[in-house]
């Protein structure tokens, strides 16, 4: 599958049914799988052989639907979560521990930053923030002797900025550390961060790979090209045997192309448990057919959107790196090609009371926690989705207080343009 194109891989990736099985990828609906005899299992607990022994590990459906993001992505493993929140907790925790230390683009989304400046601090696990397009020299000064990894967003959920994947992978990696890339917004239809240098690719697949607003979701998927080996003093826990599973020494006996996700789904999903559920993933499959489809049309009406509300007199700013002028605009031709996505942030002249009258008389355009889905909608993040974080945290995210966040959906997008235009009349 590897050799084929990304439209082709969504739609028949990841499952090759043999004679007379399921053409559609089959929910295995069950929590545990039979054995003839107790060394067959045992053979599974020291990871001796692959196979099943319990979903909250591992589960066919999600295995297959893991393996058509892997091959999408460009990667050597994946595996899925219950959430994109769980993905990215599992990313950065599998390799930084107590003690370790991360760095991390500002611009990011809130439940990330929230998860990594609050609740991974808790557990001991410090973090330096740095601007999205931060020079070489400032992100250079951001490591210490105990840093693990670097994280960042190929385009930022909600302020729209967009990563120099590729000066953020050559720097990372000169200090020894992979770099970790959530390609939620852009999906693997826009651009693939593997091949800029990414070494790990999370997703929270609520989104566009699901694209209907039904599952919630997360993916990570491993490049399969760092060395752990080359530095194992800096990750013992993929370098040195792991007392919890017989011994096993991930890096050695998997190697670069499934140390990191057979580490992950050991010790992490064993411990944490946050699987996703094979009904969900079946869902996730029926989104993926379609999504080399679905994300250039989110991306016309994306640009339509853009272009229109930039030449509204009562709009103050619109941020979308389609725009020619958008401070990403150059940064997007270089990874996003052929378009973004289908989200488009900007700022009302009014500010906060404006954003809120105009969200009140949109009438397709529902406001809603929520993006990338097959139905337009909004949110003014700074009162919802970004409310924990202070004025200065929000400055340093690029999201004014007065910000409103448009997700285009799959609509026509004259209907979209009369709906906007309709509703800054109100203002
Ligand atoms: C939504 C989102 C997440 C969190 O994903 P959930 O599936 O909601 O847990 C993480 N990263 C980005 C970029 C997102 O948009």
């Amino acid at each position: 599958m590897n050799n084929y194109k990304t439209d082709t891989i969504c739609v028949q990736g990841g499952y090759t049914p043999g004679n007379g099985e399921p053409r559609q990828i089959p929910i295995v609906q069950s929590t545990t799988f039979k054995y003839a005899t107790s060394e067959d299992m045992g053979k599974l607990f020291d990871l001796e052989a692959s196979g099943y022994f319990y979903t909250r590990l591992q589960n066919p459906t999600n295995d297959y639907v893991a393996a058509k993001i892997a091959q999408l992505e460009g990667g050597t493993a994946a595996m899925l979560t219950s959430s994109g929140q769980a993905a990215n907790f599992y990313a950065l925790f599998n390799i930084a521990n107590c003690g370790d230390h991360l760095v991390c683009s500002s611009s990011i989304y809130g439940g990330t930053f929230n998860l990594i400046s609050v609740t991974m601090a808790k557990m001991g696990i410090e973090t330096t923030f740095v601007g999205p397009d931060c020079t070489e020299e400032e992100l250079n000064a951001a490591f210490r002797p105990n840093t693990k990894a670097v994280f960042g967003e190929t385009i930022a959920n909600p302020a729209l900025t967009v990563l120099d994947i590729e000066l953020f992978a050559k720097v990372a990696h000169a200090h020894g550390v992979p770099l970790i890339i959530d390609n939620t917004f852009a999906t693997p239809v826009n651009c693939r961060p593997i091949e800029w240098g990414a070494d790990i690719v999370t997703h929270s697949t609520t989104k566009y790979m699901d694209g209907h607003g039904v599952a919630v979701g997360g993916c990570i998927v491993d490049g399969g090209n760092f060395d752990w080996m080359a530095h194992a003093d800096k990750f013992p826990g993929l370098c040195t045997p792991d007392d919890s599973y017989h011994g096993i020494t991930y890096a050695e006996k998997f190697g670069k192309e499934g140390a990191f996700i057979t580490k992950c789904t050991a010790q992490l999903m064993r411990d944490f448990g946050s699987i996703q559920s094979p009904q969900h993933a079946f869902y996730l499959n029926l989104g993926l057919e379609s999504l080399h489809v679905r994300m250039p049309r989110h991306c016309e009406n994306g640009q339509a959107v853009a272009e229109y509300l930039n030449a509204h007199p009562k709009v103050a700013s619109v941020t979308y790196c389609g725009l020619p002028g958008d401070k990403y605009y150059e940064v997007g031709q270089k990874y996003l090609p052929n378009g973004s996505c289908g989200v488009v942030s900007f700022e009302l002249k009014g500010g906060r009371d404006a954003a809120n009258t105009f969200m009140k008389a949109l009438k397709l355009a529902a406001i809603e926690t929520h993006v990338a889905d097959a139905r337009t909608c909004c949110l003014n993040p700074a009162s919802s989705t970004h409310r924990q974080m202070t004025d200065e945290q929000l400055a340093a995210a690029g999201i004014p207080a007065g910000m409103i966040r448009l997700s285009c959906g799959l609509e026509n997008k004259a209907d979209l343009i009369a709906d906007l235009e309709q509703a800054l009349e109100q203002i």
